[in-house]
């Protein structure tokens, strides 16, 4: 591995995925807080599904802006030298990564970070592959509960701390923690496949013909409660954008998106729609 040339004040770095936030629902939340940070950009994700979204992510490939006319190689090294700017250096690039192409080993072993994740997914459990290079893993005990990580973070002074959120609120059935399971939404015919929310297979074209009007209500219920959830979390990026310390910067993104009945599609994961892979991006040092 590469040496790299440490600078003594790094910044704490805080990665966030909103699990299957889509762009435009982000934008219909109008987010204060989360917009603070900096330009929202709509960018796209490079799987359709946690798990391959994830290690993308942790191999530091954020969701990409898909310009045209550009080489993939061009686009990879462009992109990767932002984390100069989020960790508060200026010599990383690409090759940096090389052998383990993967973040959390550089961050730790190279950079002197504590490499820490709190994940909501279970198909991100700790012992999943995705745990590899962490000095703390834990998959939460809810599904949906982004504050309880927030008052579980730490940043001690001895290393700089770096943090993988991944935030179930925004993922079905869009349910803040408040909100009792017996009363979480259902769909006709998918719920049985969500009621591990493992997240393995999630999508598809499964919405019920017979039921078409009812469903199309359902839905459009739905994207609304993705979009009350993205409200409820501005809430509690406040709350860490609270306390976290100056030398902090943040991105929160999504690993995917979602579809809510465009084209007869539910869901993400085995779906092939333009809309599974928009997600919004914002990313800035805390001020
Ligand atoms: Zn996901």
């Amino acid at each position: 591995m590469q040496v790299v040339k440490k600078k003594p004040q790094l910044n704490n770095y805080v990665l966030i995925t909103l699990d299957s936030c889509r762009y435009d629902a982000f934008i219909k939340a109008k987010p204060k807080t989360m917009r603070k940070l900096g330009k929202v950009e709509q960018r796209w994700s490079y799987a359709t599904w946690t798990a391959p979204s994830h290690y993308n992510l942790l191999m530091g490939l954020m969701p990409h802006t898909s310009p045209a006319n550009v080489y993939a190689s061009e686009y990879y090294k462009k992109d990767f030298v932002r984390f100069n700017e989020r960790l508060g250096t200026d010599n990383i690039e690409f090759k940096s990564l090389i052998p383990k192409m993967y973040l959390p080993f550089f961050l730790r072993d190279t950079m002197g970070y504590r490499t820490n994740a709190m994940v909501s997914l279970p198909v991100l459990n700790p012992k999943t592959l995705i745990n590899s290079g962490f000095d703390n893993y834990k998959l939460m005990d809810r599904h949906n509960d982004m504050r309880a990580m927030v008052r579980e973070m730490t940043f001690p002074e001895d290393k700089p701390s770096f943090y993988v959120l991944n935030v179930g609120e925004t993922h079905y059935p869009y349910a803040l923690p408040d909100e009792p399971p017996d009363q979480w939404p259902r769909i006709s015919g998918v719920h049985g496949i969500f009621k591990h929310l493992d997240d393995h297979i999630v999508g598809g074209k499964l919405l019920v013909q017979k039921e078409k009007h009812f469903d199309r209500a359902k839905l459009r219920t739905l994207r609304d409660r993705q979009i009350d959830a993205v409200k409820y979390l501005d809430r509690v990026v406040e709350e860490l954008l609270d306390k976290v310390p100056k030398n902090t910067y943040i991105t929160i993104t999504a690993d995917h998106g979602e579809l809510f009945g465009e084209d007869g599609f539910f869901g993400h994961g085995p779906v092939q729609h333009s809309k599974v892979f928009e997600v919004p991006f914002v990313e800035g040092k805390v001020r």
